[in-house]
């Protein structure tokens, strides 16, 4: 057996076993079966073991489907044990469809290893933050920040993506149970929160200085709670390093400051011909721009004046950079719309601390405002936004795109019989679904009340069509309890539509929508596109 794969070590702070590599596993679980030199029970009991890890792990990852799948394959190579067949023909059919399972996983969730939130107090999380950061798609790890050991708690933080503290009571800072010191570093650079049972002014203080990114108290008002989440992850995403544009008339300034943004991996560009400048910002779409104050034809006043015209580039932090000494002339700068003055001797370290702070609050702000506050998902106008950035992109790299109106069946129902509560749980349940079953550049959004849309890059109908049909079945089969405590189940209808079948924006959506209406005159509960061959009936198959 291929012992690395089933690591049994347990994690630094001994919670949880090292996650399964799903595809090595199913292809090993194969070859167990094949060595033809091994004994046959040896055989059987070494896939008995790798398949009773991967039934905890797909557990703990929740995969419901595949844990069936492994379950049954427990039973049937005990059955094995016990009263050997002919061959292992039953066994490997199990194995190949374990492996179909794992693949189609795989397929839609690229995240089979979740980014982790640490989270340090006295007491354990509730389940409205834990539920939070489950839809934002972390996996949560508590620690007591008095039973564990300080070194350990720095370890686990370095791990971590998110660092959340809890604070009780409202003891005075210096009796606060977190070891602010000990992690300062972390708290520095990854997104942080801070939640307090009580507001208290101190706790505030203590919070900024130490660096963490957001403060809350309770009770906690979740849908902020639910953005800061999403819009963290926004941030922590690799492939969207941060955009800087920097206008200055003197090229070799923009070949010095170039080469250190580069090497902090910033997106920079350069202009140095104010006119050039603007349409370079409309574009980029910057998180930052830094003006140079004078230039020859136009001075940076008043260039920084065209640009705020811009709706996209109405709130984008300008620095202004000058060797003017004149405070005068600072002032005046500041106030007509420009963030900031900075000299040009500025040490290169600080104006890279400056600008990374200031894009990054830029972003997260902008972040807040795209979200939906029940789901944290994109609202309305953002995923609208982000179809267009899509079909821009499709059209550059000469790529499908599919978009999908989703759309929760006889939802008003569910509010009347079970009330308006029930039905914004559902709301958040297909959110989630929706948000951690996708690929990671997929696009969600809520469209509209129990309306939902998804945008899926390089994706042709077809394909779509078969994704979104998989979730169908796992919403429809996936029941809410209700305060009456019986089990409520809702299905979806969706209409998917794609490019470059559909050239804009407009048409895009219209085909969707029209598709999901044919969806619901049809019966509801099905997916439908432009192949009527895929006008798919409900599908019972796993
Ligand atoms: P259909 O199958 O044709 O889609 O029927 P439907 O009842 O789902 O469609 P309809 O558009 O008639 O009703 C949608 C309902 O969704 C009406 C509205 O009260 C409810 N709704 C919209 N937004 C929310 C929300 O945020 N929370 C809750 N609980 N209900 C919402
Ligand atoms: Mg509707
Ligand atoms: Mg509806």
């Amino acid at each position: 057996m291929d012992t690395h794969l089933f690591d049994h070590r347990t994690s630094s702070d001994g919670s949880d076993a090292q996650p399964v590599n799903w595809e090595l596993a199913v292809a090993s679980m194969e070859s167990v079966l094949s060595q033809s030199t091994a004994h046959r029970k040896t055989r059987l009991v070494d896939l008995l073991v790798q398949a009773e890890h991967m039934l905890m792990d797909a557990r703990r990852i929740r995969q419901p489907q595949l844990a069936n799948a492994l379950d049954r394959l427990l039973h049937a190579i005990q059955q094995e044990l016990i009263a050997p067949a002919e061959d292992f023909s039953r066994l490997i059919r199990l194995i190949r469809h374990i492996d179909r399972i794992i693949k189609n996983m795989l397929l839609i969730s690229q995240r089979d290893a979740l980014p982790v939130a640490l989270i340090i107090g006295t007491q354990e999380p509730s389940d409205v933050l834990r539920d939070a950061l489950s839809r934002a798609g972390f996996a949560p790890r508590t620690i007591n920040a008095l039973a564990v050991d300080h070194a350990k708690i720095k370890v686990l933080a370095a791990e971590a993506e998110l660092i959340m503290l809890l604070v009780q009571g409202d003891e005075s800072v210096a009796s606060l149970d977190i070891p602010f010191e000990l992690i300062e570093n972390e708290l520095r650079h990854k997104t942080s929160l801070l939640i307090s049972s009580k507001d208290s002014f101190q706790i505030r203080a203590a919070a900024a200085k130490a660096g963490v990114s957001h403060f809350l108290t309770e009770p906690l008002d979740v849908s902020r709670l639910n953005t800061l989440l999403q819009s963290s992850r926004i941030l922590d995403e690799d492939d969207k390093p941060l955009k800087v544009l920097m206008v200055d008339d003197m090229v070799t300034a923009g070949v010095y400051w170039g080469k250190h943004f580069q090497k902090q991996n910033i997106n920079f560009r350069f202009e140095s011909k104010p006119e050039h400048a603007y349409r370079s910002a409309v574009e980029m779409q910057p998180d930052i721009i830094l003006l140079d104050l004078y230039m020859p034809d136009i001075d940076g006043i008043d260039l920084a004046k065209i640009f705020r015209e811009h709706p996209r580039l109405r709130d984008v932090p300008i620095l202004f950079m000058s060797t003017e000494e004149n405070d005068r002339r600072r002032m005046n700068a500041k106030i007509q719309g420009g963030d900031d003055f900075l000299n040009k001797t500025i040490a290169i370290d600080d104006l890279l601390k400056m600008v990374r702070y200031r894009a990054l609050r830029y972003r997260q702000s902008m972040a807040e405002k795209r979200s939906d506050s029940l789901t944290g998902l994109l609202n309305h106008n953002a995923i609208k936004d982000l179809v267009e950035a899509e079909i821009d992109r499709a059209n550059r790299q000469n790529q499908q795109l599919s978009v999908v109106l989703i759309d929760i069946d006889h939802f008003k129902n569910v509010n009347d019989t079970y009330g308006h509560q029930a039905g914004d749980i559902v709301i958040r349940k297909l959110s989630n679904l929706l948000n951690t079953r996708l690929r990671r550049y997929d696009g969600v959004g809520r469209y509209g009340g129990e309306e939902f849309m998804v945008t899926l890059p390089n994706t042709d109908e077809q394909t779509a069509a078969h994704l979104i049909n998989r979730l169908r079945v796992q919403f429809g089969q996936s029941g809410t309890l209700t305060e009456n405590g019986s089990n409520l189940f809702c299905t979806f209808s969706a209409g998917i539509a794609s490019f470059p079948r559909f050239l804009d924006l407009t048409s895009l959506i219209e085909a969707a929508d029209q598709h999901l209406y044919v969806a619901k005159a049809n019966g509801r509960n099905r997916v439908v596109c432009s192949e009527e061959a895929l006008g798919a009936s409900p599908d019972k198959s796993d």
